[in-house]
């Protein structure tokens, strides 16, 4: 089946890259080396994969869409450093693909309309993870990057934020893809930290902390979280009770809910 033929599924966020110097400038930007194992999320047709194939060790390829595996097989399966997974990426285990205590360098250009849960699945494994390139929608991108003050700052920024440092590259306009989706793209890198730099006591409480803050985001902090907190338990854990969710720091959402796992 060649690319003409197929029929782009939507429900699969199917957008193809098919302008070559945008090729060119991921590869360059994910800078694979030859003893590098990736894991390319929805590869789709191959737009990046040989290139890849080309300068690492081993590489994943996860695609959910059986008609584009069997296209995949036949194209690359003459690469004996080529592993093709009909797999739904939000199932799979990376610790499953490794060989050993390696960390695996993710990329993707990935089907938008998952794009939150696949990260939050990812995050959860950041200990198998060297790095992640994803492109994204801009405005996902903008949201993960996003620093306090900044209207895009919320859940996500501070979730990803917590594992990782986030650093948008690079644009890509809606004509590189086929078909052409209706917004602008960017690449993401992610890179985990070596070291968490501000360590929450207890994970899920932090995940609560944040989710709840940014629930009602017009509302002062101490509103957004009266039914874990009070206004004297911010003060003593050094926030200003009246500032917006939107105002604090990574570091101020660790003193809260670290203060608030403490407390119980
Ligand atoms: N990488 C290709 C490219 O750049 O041309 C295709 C990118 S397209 C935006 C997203 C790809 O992810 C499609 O091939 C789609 O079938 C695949 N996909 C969608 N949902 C998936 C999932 N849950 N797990 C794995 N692959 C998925």
């Amino acid at each position: 089946m060649s690319k003409n033929q197929h029929q782009a599924r939507k429900r699969f966020g199917q957008n193809f890259l098919c302008d070559v110097s945008v090729v060119a400038e991921i590869i360059k930007l994910i800078n694979p080396q030859n003893q590098d194992h990736l894991v390319e999320i929805g590869p789709g047709f191959g737009a990046i994969t040989q290139e890849l194939l080309s300068h690492c060790q081993q590489l994943d390829a996860l695609e959910i869409d059986r008609d584009l595996t069997k296209h995949l097989q036949l194209e690359f399966s003459r690469h004996d450093n080529f592993i093709l997974h009909n797999a739904d990426a939000l199932q799979v285990e990376l610790n499953s693909l490794r060989l050993g205590q390696e960390k695996l360098r993710i990329v993707g250009n990935l089907p938008y309309n998952i794009s939150t849960p696949l990260l939050f699945h990812l995050l959860k494994q950041i200990d198998c993870i060297n790095d992640m390139h994803f492109m994204l929608q801009k405005e996902v991108v903008e949201r993960i990057a996003a620093t306090p003050g900044n209207k895009n700052y919320g859940r996500l920024s501070l979730m990803v934020q917590y594992h990782c440092a986030a650093l948008a590259l690079l644009d890509i306009p809606p004509s590189a893809f086929q078909p052409a989706p209706k917004v602008i793209s960017s690449i993401i890198r992610l890179t985990p930290h070596a070291q968490l730099p501000f360590p929450a006591d207890d994970f899920a409480i932090f995940s609560r902390v944040v989710h709840d803050a940014f629930n009602q985001r017009r509302k002062t902090i101490a509103n957004s979280l009266k039914h874990l907190t009070d206004k004297a338990q911010l003060t003593a854990a050094g926030i200003d009770p009246r500032l917006r969710p939107e105002q604090l720091s990574l570091e101020n959402y660790v003193s809260i809910s670290n203060y608030v796992s403490n407390s119980n």
